[in-house]
C-alpha cells in the first residue's frame, strides 16, 4: 500500500490573460496539463485530459495508464471535429498514478510533451522525463547545448501534444515507490523562469507540500511570470518497499521513438488583450509542433529531396543525350529516312522524316555512307542533305 501527500498550486502568470494549463490532485492519480492552441483551445483540451484521468482512477499497469492517456487524446481530436473553433488546439501531459496490481505496488509515469517530472531524493532533484520539444530534439542531435536551449527564443516549440493526431506515442515508466522521495510535476511556466537549483532548494527546504508548491509559484511569478504556472507535489509518504531499489527507481519502460519535427504549426493568435504581451513576448505556448509517427525527420525529408532533384538533373542530361542528333540511314523499305537521336540505354532512334528516294538509285559512295549512316547535330542539316541527294546533281557527285 502506497501513501501520498500532496499539494498544488497554479497561477494565470503576469503576462497572459487566462489560464490554459489545469491540474489533477485526485489521489493516486496525478497530473499537470498544459493547454494551447488560441484563446479557449488550450483551457478546453487540457481540462479533457484531466477530466479523462480523473475517471482512470486507479490502474493495473503502465499499458493500461498509456492506454488512459491515449483515450484523452481521442477525447480532445473528437471534441475538435465537433467544434470547428477549437480546432488546433492541443495540450501537454504529465501524470504520476499508483499502479495497484498484484504483487507489490509501483508508480506509473506517463508524459507527453514538455511539461516535467522531477524527483527528489537524498541525491538531488532529477528530471525523470524527457521533453517532447524542439530544442531537446536539437540537444539530442548534438545541435544545441543544454544552457543554449534554456534559453533558446523557440523552446516553446512542442515537437509532441495530445489533440493534435489519432494516433499520440506516450513514454511512459514503471517505478518503485520509496517513502521519502518527492516527486514534482511542473509546466513549463514553471521551469522556464527559474533555474533547477531554485527548485531543488525550495522542495530541499519546504516541508510542506502545499506550501511548497505556492512558494515554487511565486518564485515562478516573481521571475517573470511570462507564462502559466502550475506545480503539482507528491510525497511519498508510506510504500511497501522491499529490496534493493535502484537509484532511479525504473522498474520498467516504454519509451516512444524520438521526435522528429515534421511540420510547424503556429495556430491562431489570441483575438485578446494578450496580443499586446505577445508584442513583448511571444505566447508561450502558442506553436505546436506535428509529429505523425515519428521516424521522418527534416533531414530525412531534405536528403530524399536532394537525391530525387539529382536523379531528375540525371534524367534530363540522359534525355538530352538520347533524342539529340539526326542521322540519315536506309530504311527497311530501301527508302532514305533521318532518324532522331541514338541507341542509347533504352532509348530508340525514332523515324523523324520518311522521303521516297530509293537508296538503290544513289550512287555508290552514297549508298556507302547511308549503310553507316550519316550523322548531323540539326534536322535543318539532315534535310539539307537530302535535297543534296535529290538534287540534279545527286548522280554527278560519285
Ligand atoms: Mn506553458
Amino acid at each position: 500500500m502506497t501513501s501520498f501527500a500532496f499539494g498544488a498550486a497554479t497561477d494565470t502568470g503576469r503576462i497572459r490573460s487566462a489560464n490554459q494549463d489545469r491540474y489533477l490532485t485526485a489521489d493516486p492519480v496525478f497530473v499537470v496539463a498544459d493547454g494551447m492552441g488560441g484563446h479557449l483551445g488550450g483551457e478546453v483540451a487540457s481540462a479533457i485530459t484531466v477530466e479523462a484521468l480523473e475517471e482512470a482512477e486507479m490502474v493495473g499497469s503502465i499499458d493500461e495508464l498509456i492506454g488512459r492517456v491515449q483515450e484523452a487524446n481521442q477525447s480532445i481530436v473528437q471534441r475538435a471535429r465537433q467544434r470547428p473553433e477549437l480546432k488546433g488546439m492541443g495540450t501537454t501531459v504529465c501524470v504520476l498514478a499508483d499502479i495497484k496490481r498484484a504483487g507489490p505496488n509501483r508508480l506509473g509515469i506517463a508524459n507527453v510533451g514538455d511539461s516535467r517530472l522531477y524527483r527528489l531524493t537524498d541525491g538531488g532533484l532529477h528530471q525523470h522525463t524527457e521533453d517532447h520539444s524542439l530544442v531537446e530534439a536539437l540537444v539530442r542531435d548534438g545541435r544545441l547545448s543544454r544552457a543554449e536551449a534554456a534559453v533558446h527564443p523557440q523552446r516553446n516549440i512542442v515537437t509532441r501534444a495530445l489533440g493534435i493526431d489519432e494516433k499520440v506515442l506516450v513514454d511512459a515508466w514503471e517505478l518503485i515507490p520509496v517513502v521519502g522521495d518527492r516527486y514534482l510535476i511542473c509546466s513549463d511556466g514553471l521551469f522556464n523562469e527559474i533555474h533547477e537549483n531554485e527548485i531543488a532548494d525550495v522542495l530541499q527546504s519546504v516541508s510542506d507540500p502545499e506550501a511548497a508548491a505556492q512558494d515554487l509559484v511565486a518564485r515562478a511569478n516573481a521571475a517573470g511570470g511570462r507564462d502559466n504556472i502550475t506545480v503539482v507535489i507528491v510525497d511519498i509518504v508510506a510504500a511497501d518497499t522491499h529490496g534493493d531499489v535502484p537509484e532511479d527507481r525504473i522498474t520498467d519502460t516504454r519509451k516512444a521513438l524520438p521526435d522528429g519535427v515534421l511540420k510547424v504549426e503556429r495556430s491562431t493568435p489570441e483575438e485578446n488583450s494578450d496580443a499586446l504581451a505577445a508584442d513583448a513576448d511571444p505566447d508561450p505556448d502558442e506553436i505546436v509542433v506535428e509529429t505523425v509517427p515519428t521516424v521522418i525527420t527534416w533531414r530525412l525529408a531534405a536528403m530524399v529531396a536532394a537525391v530525387m532533384i539529382v536523379l531528375l538533373v540525371m534524367l534530363a542530361v540522359l534525355l538530352q543525350i538520347g533524342r539529340s542528333g539526326f542521322t540519315v540511314v536506309e530504311a527497311d523499305d530501301g527508302t532514305v529516312e533521318i532518324l532522331q537521336g541514338e541507341s542509347f540505354l533504352w532509348f530508340e532512334p525514332t523515324t523523324e522524316v520518311e522521303t521516297d528516294i530509293a537508296v538503290i538509285d544513289l550512287p555508290e559512295s552514297a549508298r556507302e555512307d547511308l549503310a553507316e549512316g550519316v550523322e548531323f547535330d540539326s534536322l535543318d542539316r539532315a534535310n539539307l542533305y537530302l535535297e543534296n541527294l535529290r538534287g540534279p546533281n545527286a548522280d554527278s557527285e560519285s
